[in-house]
C-alpha cells in the first residue's frame, strides 16, 4: 500500500530478503499452505493433507521446533521433512527483565532486521505486545519507534513466531486454553499494523485458530493510528478488538503528533469507528490517548474528547497513557493532578478512561519506548525531519 508523501520520511517497506538457509520456513503458513508446500515437494495428495494437519498440530499445539521430536509421523519422512524444512523462531539476541515484571526481547529476523516484543504479566493475566512491522513509516511526534529509519514488514512467520517465542519461553506447551500466563495479545509493538495487514491477519487467523494457538480474539486487540481505508476490512477479515491511537481532539494538534491525520483527518478516523463491525456496548473501541504536556491535555480537550464520542455514538471506552520518555523526544508528560482531572473529566461523563500504568520503563519497554539500536538515526537527522514537517504544516 503506498504510505502518504510528505508526511512519510522513510521509504514505503521493503520485503522481507531470503535467509541464507534456503529451507522453507513452516511457521506462518496456514494448513492450506503447509499442504501446497509438501505437495511442491512431491508428497501425494492424500499423504500432503494428513502430514499438513499432523505438522500444523505439532507446531502450533505441541510447539514442536524439530521435526525429529514429530513422533507421530514415520521416520524416514521427518528426515525428509528437515531436508526441505525447518520450524523457526525469531532470533534472540537480548532478553531483558524489568523490576516489574515486565520482560523485553530483542529480536532479529532471518535476514539480520532487529526488533522488539514485550510481555507484561499481571495478577490475573498476561499481555505480549507484537511489533507488526521493523521501525514505523509513520513518525508520531512522540513516538520512538517512529524515528527508526529502516522499515521492512514482518511476515506472518516472524509476527506469529512472536507468540511462539513467548510460549517457549514461559513454558506454556501444548496449548491449552485454562491457565495460561500468556493470555492476551495487542498489536503495539513496533509499526502500524494496518500497513501491513495481510501478514498481520494471516499471523491472528493462527493465533485465534482453536487447533493453532487457541487464542479467543477478544483477548486480542490490534492498534491503529487511523489507517482509515483498512478499517472495515480490519473488522470483517481478523475481527480482533480495536484500538485507535486519537492522541488529539482537533486537527492543528493532531496533525502535529499523529501526521497521518493529514490524510484521514478526525471526523473521517471516528466515522470509520462507528462502523467498525463488531464493536458494542460489549466491545467497546479504545481511544488511546498519550497525556503530552501543554499540548493536548486540557479541560477543553477532555470535553471535546467526550463529545466527538457522542457525536458518533461510539461504543467506546478511553485509555489515558502517560507520555513516556525516551532520549531526544521534544515532549514531557503532563503532571499527576492534570492526568486525573482529564481522566475524572470524561469519567463523568459516563465513558470509562482509565490511567495506563507506565510498565517497563526502566528498560525502555513501555509504551512508544521501542526501538532497536541498531537502527537509529542521527539527532541532526531528527531535527531535519521535524523541519519537513513544520515545512509540510506551513
Ligand atoms: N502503530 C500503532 C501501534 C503501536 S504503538 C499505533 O500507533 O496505534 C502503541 C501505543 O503507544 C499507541 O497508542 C501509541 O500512540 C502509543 N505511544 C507511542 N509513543 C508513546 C510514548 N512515548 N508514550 C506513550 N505512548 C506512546
Ligand atoms: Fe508508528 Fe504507532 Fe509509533 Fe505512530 S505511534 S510512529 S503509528 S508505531
Amino acid at each position: 500500500m503506498p504510505i502518504p508523501g510528505l508526511i512519510d520520511p522513510v521509504p514505503v517497506p521493503r520485503a522481507a530478503a531470503a535467509g541464507a538457509d534456503a529451507r522453507v520456513d513452516l511457521v506462518g503458513l496456514s494448513k492450506d499452505r503447509i499442504r501446497e508446500a509438501l505437495l511442491a515437494e512431491g508428497l501425494e495428495p492424500k499423504q500432503a493433507k494428513l502430514r499438513a494437519k499432523q505438522i500444523w498440530h505439532q507446531i502450533y499445539n505441541r510447539g514442536a521446533t524439530r521435526f525429529e521430536a514429530m513422533s507421530d509421523i514415520a521416520k524416514p519422512q521427518r528426515a525428509w521433512l528437515a531436508e526441505r524444512f525447518v520450524v523457526g523462531r525469531p532470533e534472540t539476541v537480548v532478553e531483558q527483565a524489568s523490576t516489574d515484571g515486565t520482560r523485553k526481547w530483542l529480536l532479529r529476523t532471518r535476514d539480520g532486521h532487529d526488533f522488539e516484543m514485550v510481555f507484561i504479566p499481571d495478577a490475573d493475566r498476561g499481555t505480549l505486545c507484537v511489533s507488526s512491522q521493523v521501525g514505523c513509516t509513520l513518525n508520531c511526534r512522540f513516538c520512538h519507534t517512529g524515528t527508526m529509519r529502516l522499515v521492512r514488514n514482518l511476515t506472518a512467520g516472524e509476527i506469529v513466531g512472536q507468540v511462539m517465542l513467548a510460549r517457549d519461553a514461559l513454558g506454556e506447551w501444548p496449548s491449552q486454553p485454562e491457565g495460561r500466563m500468556l493470555s492476551n495479545i495487542v498489536m503495539m509493538g513496533m509499526g502500524e499494523p494496518l500497513y501491513n495487514f495481510d501478514n498481520v491477519r494471516d499471523a491472528l487467523k493462527i493465533v485465534m485458530d482453536g487447533d493453532g494457538l487457541g487464542l479467543s480474539r477478544r483477548r486480542i486487540t490490534l492498534s491503529t493510528s487511523g489507517v482509515v481505508p483498512m478499517m472495515a476490512r480490519a473488522g470483517e477479515e481478523i475481527g480482533v478488538n480495536l484500538a485507535v491511537s486519537l492522541h488529539a481532539v482537533t486537527k492543528a494538534v493532531r496533525d502535529e503528533i499523529v501526521p497521518l491525520n493529514r490524510k484521514y483527518g478526525i471526523e473521517e478516523l471516528l466515522e470509520a469507528c462507528a462502523a467498525y463491525p463488531g464493536a458494542n456496548n460489549a466491545r467497546r473501541i479504545t481511544f488511546e490517548y498519550v497525556m503530552l504536556k501543554d499540548m493536548n491535555d486540557s479541560d477543553d480537550d477532555a470535553r471535546e474528547l467526550v463529545r466527538l464520542i457522542r457525536k458518533y455514538r461510539l461504543p467506546a471506552k478511553v485509555n489515558l497513557i502517560p507520555f513516556n520518555p525516551w532520549p531526544g523526544a521534544l515532549y514531557e508528560c503532563s503532571d499527576e493532578a492534570r492526568v486525573q482531572r482529564f481522566s475524572d473529566i470524561i469519567f463523568e461523563a459516563g465513558i470509562s478512561a482509565p490511567v495506563r500504568r507506565p510498565r517497563g520503563r526502566d528498560i525502555m519497554a513501555a509504551c512508544g519506548q521501542l526501538k532497536s539500536a541498531a537502527e537509529k538515526k542521527s539527532r541532526a537527522e531528527l531535527d531535519r525531519i521535524a523541519e519537513e514537517k513544520q515545512a509540510a504544516l506551513a
